[in-house]
């Protein structure tokens, strides 16, 4: 596939900007901003569940939009968008409960269909592109969010290496039973006695 040489258009970063883009006009677009967590509520409100922390008025993602056209061999043009994604986002990690700045890395292609009917005959095992429905007043800021929201952690954690909590990290283990049981059977092993002799007071 070759790509079709055509003139790049500036997108508006505005916010009400991007809740219109036009994909259906086949125009090339350039576009890359800054968007601020406090202009995000849905995001916002799934790192609440996920114990988002204090000071993230600064806080946000910067996106950066580019699209192209490929030409067929057969004749035929495919229109495709890449949105490349970078979050920063305190959260209180779920081990040590230490206040930490998580980030999300994503980059995303997509490629614009004309039709209802050919987006959902898409193939969903293509790991490379989904596809999107075209429309003049494409809802971008709506795919931006989208994309966070999918790719969210669902337990916010340190990575082992950088947590200073000193449990070890077993996978499906709820932390509060792993801190009990290892507790327990270091109590054991610094004493082996000490159950014994409590019986023998006990008596
Ligand atoms: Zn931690």
């Amino acid at each position: 596939m070759t790509r079709k040489h055509t003139p790049v258009k500036e997108l508006n970063a505005s916010l009400s900007s991007l809740a219109q883009v036009d994909f259906k006009s086949g125009q090339l677009l350039h576009g890359k901003g800054f968007l601020n967590l406090m202009d995000l509520p849905r995001i916002v409100d799934e790192l609440n569940k996920r114990s988002l922390g204090d000071n993230f008025s600064d806080q946000g993602l910067v996106w950066e939009l580019h699209s192209w056209i490929d030409e067929l061999p057969g004749g035929g043009e495919e229109y495709r968008i890449q949105l490349t994604l970078d979050l920063l986002y305190p959260l209180e990690c779920q081990r040590c409960l230490k206040p930490f700045l998580d980030e999300l890395h994503l980059v995303s292609q997509f490629i614009m269909k004309d039709s209802l009917e050919d987006v959902e005959n898409f193939p969903l095992d293509n790991d490379d592109e989904d596809a999107l429905l075209a429309s003049p007043q494409f809802q971008l800021l709506e795919l931006i969010e989208d994309e966070i929201l999918l790719n969210l952690p669902l337990i916010p954690k340190h990575p082992p290496e950088v947590c200073e909590s000193k449990m070890i990290y077993v996978p499906g283990v709820v932390d509060g039973i792993e801190e009990n049981i290892h507790n327990e059977a270091e109590n054991l092993s610094k004493n082996p006695f000490a159950s014994l002799k409590k019986l023998k007071f006990d008596a």
